[in-house]
């Protein structure tokens, strides 16, 4: 399998593709390993884990180079990923024992009632390549905290990553055993499907987690789905500073080249500050360099895979014949990598693919609404519930609206941020389950209840 690089169109390395035999054999070794792991006491495993959080601080440099080379990301970006991964693994290792230890419920007359969470066995990870490190994190990092042997499929638009993460695992001392790597795309996939494991945790598209949940569904065993998002942000009428909430939202939605799940993806502002919003808006979109993800300064790398590219131009296609105004962008850069103009269409509406659709790019349709009510109107007619956000000096008026939201997560004066105290969840077609926060360290286990008389 040849590995392009998305900002230079080259092929920087290959990997070899496993087939149905080595993921036998891959699911053999995790068998024996997952019963070696689960008898290491828990403060071992913690230690562990934290080894290879250290690892990753020791390599930061060579990692954050491969990524940015395997998916086209700034360098900066990259690195802020790889110490955003550093974080989450200090909160779940900290945390890992007051979730994971046994519960005692109830102790009386002569009967102990108390809750063991035991490690659901092999837990699969079918993972997406936009942010690999933490994505991961989010599963592995608990899976392995928990007990689980982990196999664990990076996005074969992140393989090298993928290995890298492998390596430094096993430097760090997971044994041998309780962590393998699958490589390859969808036909991969489905033989991970189709092995009696454990548990499957995914990390991807609407369409291919609905596909997997339905084809795990008759093994019985916990499925969970983090899925996209068409991320709604309102600006009310009383924020103070236009250009910095512009500044602020537009970094929402274009870090990483919005491919997020969590990227902004449809803006309403108050017609109040609506003038001044899109004008402060545009000129912030418009100061970004764009270029070599290696070279300082650069806010814009490429796109991670060329299909994208005429993804977007479609939606601006359609958005343009459907009515929308576009002020700045609309089309791919021409030249070797895959680069995209970040894009801002306003007169759009909700009949726009651009509105409705996942656009997981540089793209943003921003529009103008009357009321809060409006806007809450528009922001929960979509498909999707990842996350919600407003920007309001007023805390009330926000939590009413967010309240009101049919999404995992809601932002008053922030968005497009990942907290690991917090369970990170989407509802509707953005998917089902948790991870991070006591529940997504829970979501690795199956508790036992203990009925002890004596
Ligand atoms: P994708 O659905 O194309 O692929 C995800 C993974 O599924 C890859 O590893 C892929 O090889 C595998 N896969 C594809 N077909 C399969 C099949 N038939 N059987 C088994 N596995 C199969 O998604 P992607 O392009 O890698 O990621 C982008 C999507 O992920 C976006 O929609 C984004 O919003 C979402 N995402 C969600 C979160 C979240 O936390 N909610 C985080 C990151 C990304």
């Amino acid at each position: 399998m040849n590995i392009v690089n998305p900002a230079t169109g080259a092929i920087i390395a290959a990997v070899q593709q496993d087939d149905q035999s080595s993921l036998e054999s891959k699911h053999n070794n995790l068998k024996e390993g997952q019963k070696e792991w689960s008898a290491v006491p828990l403060q071992k495993r913690i230690e562990i884990l934290q080894a290879y959080s250290k690892l990753l601080a020791a390599h930061i440099e060579t990692l954050a180079k491969t990524l940015t080379d395997e998916v086209g990301k700034p360098l900066q970006q990259s690195r802020n990923e790889i110490n955003g991964s550093i974080s989450r693994i200090e909160w779940l290792t900290n945390n890992a024992k007051k979730y994971l230890a046994e519960e005692i419920m109830n102790a009386s007359a002569g009967m102990t009632e108390l809750i063991r969470y035991e490690p659901l066995g092999i837990v699969c990870n079918i993972s997406a390549w936009n942010y690999p490190y933490l994505v991961g994190t989010n599963v592995f990092v608990p899976a392995l905290l928990a007990g689980n042997a982990v196999f664990y499929k990076p996005s074969e638009f992140a393989n090298l990553t993928g290995l890298q993460i492998e390596k430094l695992l096993k430097e760090a001392g997971v044994p041998e055993n309780v962590f393998q790597v699958a490589i390859g795309g969808a036909a991969t996939g489905e033989i991970l499907l189709s092995l009696p494991l454990d548990g499957y945790f995914f990390t991807g598209s609407y369409k291919t987690g609905k596909y997997i949940y339905e084809k795990v569904a008759p093994k019985m065993v916990p499925c969970q789905c983090e899925l996209g998002g068409k991320d709604p942000l309102y600006v009310t009428d009383d924020v103070e500073d236009v250009a910095a909430v512009a500044s602020g939202t537009a970094d929402g939605a274009f870090y990483n080249n919005g491919q997020s799940c969590c990227a902004v993806e449809r803006i309403y502002v108050h017609e109040k500050v609506y003038a001044a919003y899109v004008d402060a808006f545009v000129k912030e979109v418009q100061s970004w360099k764009i270029g070599n993800p290696l070279e300082d300064g650069v806010y814009l790398g490429a796109i991670s895979r060329q299909s994208q590219l005429e993804f977007l131009e479609n939606q601006v296609a359609d958005a343009i014949a459907k009515g929308a105004t576009l002020l700045t962008g609309g089309k791919r850069i021409e030249g070797d990598g895959y680069f995209f103009e970040p894009t801002v269409l306003t007169n759009v509406d909700h009949s726009m693919l651009v509105m409705q659709e996942e656009s997981f790019g540089p793209i943003i349709g921003i529009m103008k609404v009357s009321n809060d009510e409006e806007a809450l109107q528009m922001m929960n007619d979509t498909s999707y519930g990842l996350t919600a956000s407003v920007y309001s000096t007023n805390r009330k008026r926000a939590e009413k609206i967010l309240a009101a939201t049919d999404a995992g997560t809601g932002y008053w004066n922030c968005c497009d941020r990942v907290s690991a105290a917090l369970p990170w969840s989407g509802r509707k077609h953005s998917g089902f389950g948790a991870t991070l926060s006591h529940a997504g360290i829970r979501a690795f286990t199956q508790p036992k209840a203990f009925h002890l008389r004596g």
